[in-house]
């Protein structure tokens, strides 16, 4: 369990304390924290799909996808593997370095509750509560 002001503060100093969207700068207290890919069609709430936002876009932008959402998603997730963010389940520590060579060639990215599934040729990676759950592999990579 992550608390919601530990996510705040990391996603706060990420973006530079800047909204993502149109690059305003944010007072500290006045930061949203906006679903890249909407929650409303189940965004899930991992430190990949949240961007700090203010009022303003969060409120314009609503259940908008944002054309660019797979590329930030995956831009995001490889940001909070850097920053250790996103940890990598035991059993798959030693493929650590194989999966992140991986995750430029996602295409295609599904967020479900039971977590968000990157999937590109021939591999797909399973991310549930911010943790590298699943590695699954068919035919070449
Ligand atoms: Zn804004």
């Amino acid at each position: 369990m992550v608390y919601k002001r530990t996510i705040q503060l990391y996603i706060f100093e990420r973006e530079g304390g800047h909204c993502y969207h149109c690059g305003k700068l944010l007072k500290p207290g006045k930061m949203t924290l906006d679903h890249y890919y909407p929650r409303s069609l189940g965004g899930t709430e991992e430190y990949y799909n949240l961007v700090a936002s203010c009022k303003l876009c969060n409120k314009f932008k609503k259940s908008v996808v944002p054309k660019d959402w797979v590329e930030v998603n995956i831009e995001l997730l490889l940001r909070a593997i850097a920053d250790e963010k996103v940890v990598f389940d035991q059993s798959l520590k030693h493929e650590k370095e194989f999966i992140v060579s991986l995750l430029p060639n996602v295409r295609t990215i599904e967020h479900s509750k039971s977590g968000t599934k990157f999937e590109g040729r021939g591999f797909r990676v399973l991310i549930k509560d911010n943790r590298v759950v699943k590695l699954v592999r068919y035919g070449e990579v």
